[in-house]
């Protein structure tokens, strides 16, 4: 589509160029023909890494270039079947690292696919949620508070609408938005205030519009190269490994240059030792540790998708098993958002609400009586404003289509059965709102029947900041503002109450008694609404909310239920037990808050309520005192969040912490994991976010951290193993030299170490289930060295043992016959096979912070298919015939089986018993990690 400036063209004259129409949108087919002319409505990605260049990068490292040189001489010097088998194995060790980075760089890009931006258009009639790049020019999107837009749009209706366009215009401040036509030719950006454009936010309001341009075409599109998104996605953690490696390659190096030298010094021949000492150096570099940690990181996101957590930020993995406080919304992450409305305050008379769910199938009682509403002004008035200052729409849902949309689900089950006989309904928009919807539909007041008196002329939308909502309405006899919010603010602008059908003043004891009537509610857990109007004078604009809401008259209070998630009870004591405090971050009132929090478990004994007004009077150093016994923070509002973030940090904690609103966006940034809602969280909050919860639950939070826990002890446990190994390897030759023994390997049996046994069975440790008592402890200091809890001390110790005991299989075989050469190939390759059993043994003693005898061998079947590859990779090499003289091996006889058998077996037997009479000493100690004891606190 040629460039136009959308600014000046009115809406007509926009449907007609777009062949659309803005109640109904375009078709299917014709957005599928648009997409097809116009492309997707994306911006062009940076260029990715070819696979080839992955490939290549492989063998680029210094090491390996080094012993592809020494090959070469050697090869040149006539050892011509050492150079090739050399040159085989860096080249599987070569492609072994290329399938592991690329493993790891096509989990990370379908994660980036995973948090793509959604948008909400009109196809067909219908409304529909889309990925934004299905958007094509014509298209009508509705956008609300906390919309990225998703292309360039000409606003065709705006309601107190607001965007913040820094991105594009470098404007701070959110910039107000109008649909009318702007007569000027060439404008800049900034003024084009009947645009919105791609990539920036709503941050209030809402509207409808139509695409005018899309992807590349998009202004955004045109500084695309500037904005391309180069954020790095390396953890701290792998930044520290990068950095460990650069010194593991140094002490390698100076370790290899001490064994050359001493081997050469104890008379072995220079290019022998030269060659070994080089296959040592690329044996003992862990230079597959960076890609195992990404592959460890990337399948625990996998699974931590599984479980309905989507990563945003791969760093946030990491910290999610150091969190120590969760900071929950209540609002359908605690409680499952399916509110009904059940007691109703109105006129002084406490009523009662029958019916279940959004069905509009019940009555109101008084006293056990069905009341009228011809016979009721009061409450007529009541439910009128509940159901004209809404949003909400329940739509009765045929079984059959019922059915069709839960294909194979519940087949022939007793659910299946009901749903044939009876409508559904399905609620679309807020479920405070559709409970009230509900509530005046049970009374015959519908959308309809109400829409034939009453036209809406403006909205001020809710906030959770202000707390209210407004609509104006004008009717046959005149014009009217109706609005519902949290009681307690809504008296703060009544001047009148309706009581016994007439409007009086609302003196300090009527207001007295609304606020006790909302306590009472609050008390059993109900989520309260207060209801006012007011009829409007003549010509009477009301531009602001300000001005709108006020000198109302107030007309009742509804309490909705809002169940607890079922499962969520669990999920808080689980926290508990894993040292994680859970505190309800809510707007809703302080009762409603705490009898819920009591309810799930969530306040402790001691643990008080704190509300956002004893909040704002505090300062910092105040809240800091008393934030590690707050459990239940009410009526807050969004800027509050921020305050008790930064509190819990200054008193030590890691905070993770929810949140769905724009406004919540700075908190949620501040926190160290931000977590943001799936289902009803803004683009703003999601974009802030660090980690995403597909199903707004609370116990999803709890799966990631269990998962955060579990990859990072994962991360530890191959650490463990591929270190000791190296180190094992080293100290085997290095001793021997050292003693001025013989070489007890020769280069192809290390290189051939290192291709087997660390690359699969590493692999296979990174996907390790974890340990049961995982939720049972502490979570770990954030600064934690990688190495504390005496991972340290484990790998040099095991190390040593390896090697010590491989040197012992060698010199015990090597002995028998010192001086026959035959008798050095037995031993080497005795010493062969003890080293890798040693270390395929020493991989199931990784799995256990305690030792082997903790955990069932056999359970990571991973493990077990790797560790018997390894082994039957290490027996074709030592007993097929045409292999023996390229790997220098013979096969063994039984007496030397035993011997490699016991040899290698004794680490693990050594440190196993060692830990279990350690633990033994100290049982209130596990892996040197403070536990937790899984009593039970009373609320
Ligand atoms: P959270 O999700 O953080 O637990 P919340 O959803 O309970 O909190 P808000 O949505 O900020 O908190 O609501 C605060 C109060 O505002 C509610 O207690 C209710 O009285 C009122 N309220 C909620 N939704 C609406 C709405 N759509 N219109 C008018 N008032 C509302």
């Amino acid at each position: 589509m040629e460039q136009k400036s959308w600014h000046r063209l009115g809406a007509e004259e926009l449907q007609k160029m777009f062949g659309v129409h803005p109640e109904s949108g375009l078709s299917g087919e014709d957005a599928a023909q648009r997409l097809k002319e116009n492309g997707h409505n994306e911006l062009s990605e940076g260029k990715a890494i070819s696979p080839l260049t992955l490939l290549l990068n492989q063998f680029k490292d210094f090491m390996v270039l080094v012993l592809m040189g020494a090959t070469l001489v050697s090869g040149l010097l006539g050892e011509y079947l050492d150079a090739i088998t050399i040159v085989a194995i860096i080249m599987l060790n070569g492609v072994l690292g290329f399938v592991q980075e690329f493993r790891a760089e096509r989990s990370l890009r379908a994660l980036k696919q995973l948090s793509a931006p959604a948008a909400k258009v009109l196809r067909g009639g219908k409304v529909e949620h889309i990925p934004a790049k299905m958007l094509v020019p014509g298209d009508i999107v509705l956008l609300e508070s906390g919309d990225r837009i998703p292309a360039d749009v000409r606003w065709l209706e705006c309601s107190a609408l607001y965007a913040e366009e820094s991105a594009l215009t470098g404007e701070s401040l959110p910039v107000s938005k109008h649909a009318e036509v702007i007569h000027a030719d060439e404008i800049p950006l900034g003024d084009q205030k009947n645009i919105g454009f791609m990539g920036t936010m709503v941050t209030r309001g809402t509207g409808r519009a139509i695409v005018v341009r899309t992807g590349m075409d998009t202004e955004m599109g045109k500084i695309a190269d500037l904005i391309l998104n180069t954020e790095s996605q390396e953890t701290p953690l792998q930044h520290r490994l990068e950095q460990l490696g650069k010194i593991l390659i140094y002490v390698s190096l100076g370790l290899t240059i001490v064994v050359v030298i001493a081997g050469i010094l104890h008379g072995q021949p220079a290019a022998a030792m030269f060659l070994a000492g080089v296959s040592l150096a690329v044996a003992a570099i862990p230079e597959g540790l960076p890609a195992i940690v990404t592959i460890a990181l990337a399948l625990g996101v996998q699974r931590m998708i599984k479980r309905k957590a989507i990563v945003r930020k791969l760093p946030s993995v990491e910290t999610l098993g150091c969190a120590s406080v969760i900071c929950s919304d209540k609002t359908g992450t605690l409680t499952q958002n399916k509110m009904t409305v059940t007691r109703l305050w109105n006129a002084g008379r406490i009523l009662e609400v029958t019916g279940e769910g959004y069905a509009p199938s019940g009555h109101v009682l008084e006293k056990g009586k069905p009341l009228d509403l011809k016979n009721d002004q009061n409450l007529r008035r009541m439910l009128q404003i509940g159901a004209l200052c809404n949003n909400a729409e329940i739509i009765e849902t045929f079984p059959g289509e019922m059915r069709a949309r839960h294909k194979g689900k519940e087949k022939g089950s007793e659910a299946d059965k009901n749903a044939a006989v009876q409508p559904v309904w399905e609620l679309q928009g807020d479920p405070t709102e559709g409970a009230l919807v509900a509530l005046s539909a049970k009374m015959g007041l519908t959308a309809q029947s109400l829409g034939v008196t009453y036209t809406r002329e403006k909205e001020f939308p809710f906030d959770s900041e202000r707390k209210l909502m407004s609509v104006i309405v004008s009717h046959p006899g005149g014009r009217m503002i109706c609005t519902k919010g949290a009681p307690d603010v809504l008296l703060n602008n009544c001047a009148y109450m309706l009581w016994e059908g007439a409007v009086v003043p609302c003196t300090p004891t009527l207001r007295q008694k609304v606020l006790e009537a909302n306590e009472q509610m609050a008390s059993g857990a109900l989520r309260v609404l207060g209801m006012a109007y007011r009829d409007m004078r003549s010509g009477e604009v009301a531009d602001s909310e300000k001005e709108a809401e006020s000198q109302l008259v107030f007309a009742g209070l509804a309490g909705m239920i809002d169940p607890p998630r079922r499962e969520v009870r669990d999920a808080i004591s689980l926290t508990r037990r894993a040292g994680i405090k859970t505190v309800m971050i809510t707007g809703d009132h302080g009762t409603t808050a705490e009898a819920i929090a009591h309810q799930l478990g969530i306040l402790q004994r001691g643990g008080t309520v704190l509300t956002g007004s004893q909040l704002t009077r505090m300062d910092d150093d105040a809240l800091d005192k008393v934030s590690d016994n707050v459990y239940v923070y009410a009526r807050v509002s969004p800027e509050h969040k921020l305050r008790i973030v930064k509190s819990l940090q200054r008193r030590g904690h890691v905070v993770a912490m929810t949140g769905d609103g724009v406004n919540d966006a700075p908190a949620i940034k501040a926190a160290d994991i931000g977590i943001s809602m799936g289902i009803t969280g803004t683009d703003v909050t999601k974009e802030a976010s660090s980690l995403i919860l597909g199903d707004d639950n609370f116990s999803t939070i709890v799966a990631a951290i269990e998962e955060g826990r579990n990859i990072y002890e994962n991360i530890r446990k191959f650490i463990r193993y591929l270190l000791a190994s190296n180190v094992g390897e080293i100290l085997t030759m290095f001793f021997a030299m050292m003693l001025g023994l013989p070489l007890p390997l020769v280069p192809i049996q290390i290189l051939w170490v290192n291709l087997v046994t660390d690359g699969l069975p590493a692999m296979a440790l990174g996907v390790d289930q974890a340990e049961k008592d995982l939720m049972e402890h502490k979570p770990r200091g954030a600064k934690e060295n990688i190495f504390a809890r005496r991972l340290g001390w484990k790998i040099i110790s095991r190390g040593l043992l390896i090697g010590l005991c491989t040197l012992a299989a060698f010199w015990l075989t090597l002995r028998i016959d010192p001086g026959s050469p035959q008798q050095l190939v037995r031993a080497q390759s005795v010493a062969f096979a003890t080293l890798v059993m040693a270390q395929l043994i020493h991989v199931f003693d990784c799995r256990s912070s305690r030792s082997v005898f903790h955990r069932n061998p056999f359970q990571n079947k991973y493990l077990v298919l790797a560790v018997l590859s390894s082994v039957l990779l290490m027996l074709v090499v030592m007993y097929l015939p045409v292999l023996q003289p390229v790997f220098k091996t013979v096969p063994l006889n039984v007496r030397e089986w035993c011997l490699v058998l016991v040899m290698a077996g004794v680490p693990t037997f050594l440190m196993g018993a060692g830990s279990v009479w350690g633990g033994k000493k100290n049982r209130s100690r596990s892996g040197g990690r403070t536990m937790i004891k899984s009593t039970k606190i009373s609320a």
